[in-house]
């Protein structure tokens, strides 16, 4: 199974190609059917594993078509919303500022030529530039937990068009006490009771309160691998 045969939008299989992942890593084999045909996802996955791709390339290309299907507008079409607060069509809440820098700018080759646009939001730094470019919308937002939760409170930020959710190394998450911000996100903001949500989560362990997490924000029918 190589990445051409994975049925890929064809703009993100030119742009895989274009960052010479020739062959698919394991994570990326198993996880990019089950997320392309919409099943949430519980993936065991270390870091290097190449699980960034394995959630990215599914999601930008499920958007994609779904943009060219004239079935979703992006963020320069979507009606009085466009610039003055960001409405995403995908939110990736992850740990760090590190893995935050270093996960938008892998999905900046992703979206290279299509339509969507990618935002970071991270905490440890002033809030005016974020908000600056928040304001001018976005469609794939990553983010850390607690620069989110500021943001929704400000109302700059709304995940009120969020398809799909991602939550990346979500032990090391609950292990920085996390876990009240993150069940607080996606109860409050109405995501959890989208029928048309697709939600997956990645870690590196599987202690009882992940298993919890994955039961509770997870699809019954979700596959696990
Ligand atoms: P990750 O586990 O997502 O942090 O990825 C680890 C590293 O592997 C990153 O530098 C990726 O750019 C790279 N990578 C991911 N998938 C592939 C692939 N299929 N072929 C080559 N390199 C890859």
């Amino acid at each position: 199974e190589s990445f051409v045969d994975a049925g890929l939008e064809s703009t993100v299989e030119e742009n895989v190609a274009r960052m010479n992942y020739t062959e698919p890593t394991p994570i990326q084999r198993n996880a990019i059917p089950i997320l392309l045909k919409g099943y949430d996802l519980m993936a065991c996955a270390q870091t290097g594993s190449g699980k960034t791709a394995s959630y990215l390339v599914p999601i930008i290309s499920a958007l994609v078509r779904k943009v060219f299907a004239g079935r979703l507008s992006t963020i320069r079409r979507r009606p009085g919303q466009g610039y003055c607060k960001a409405t995403p069509l995908a939110l990736i809440i992850l740990p760090t500022r590190e893995l935050a820098i270093q996960i938008f700018e892998e999905a900046r080759r992703f979206t290279y030529r299509t339509p969507l646009r990618p935002l970071v939001v991270y905490g440890g730094c002033d809030t005016r530039i974020q908000r600056a470019q928040a304001a001018g919308g976005s469609d794939i937002l990553i983010a850390t937990p607690g620069r989110l939760k500021d943001m929704l409170e400000r109302q700059i930020i709304s995940l009120s068009s969020v398809r799909h959710l991602v939550l990346d190394e979500a032990d090391r998450m609950l292990d920085m006490g996390f876990e009240p911000q993150i069940r607080e996100l996606v109860y409050q903001s109405g995501m959890s009771r989208d029928e048309n949500l697709q939600t997956m989560m990645f870690s590196a362990t599987f202690p009882r309160q992940i298993q919890a997490l994955a039961r509770d924000f997870l699809k019954p029918d979700y596959c696990r691998i």
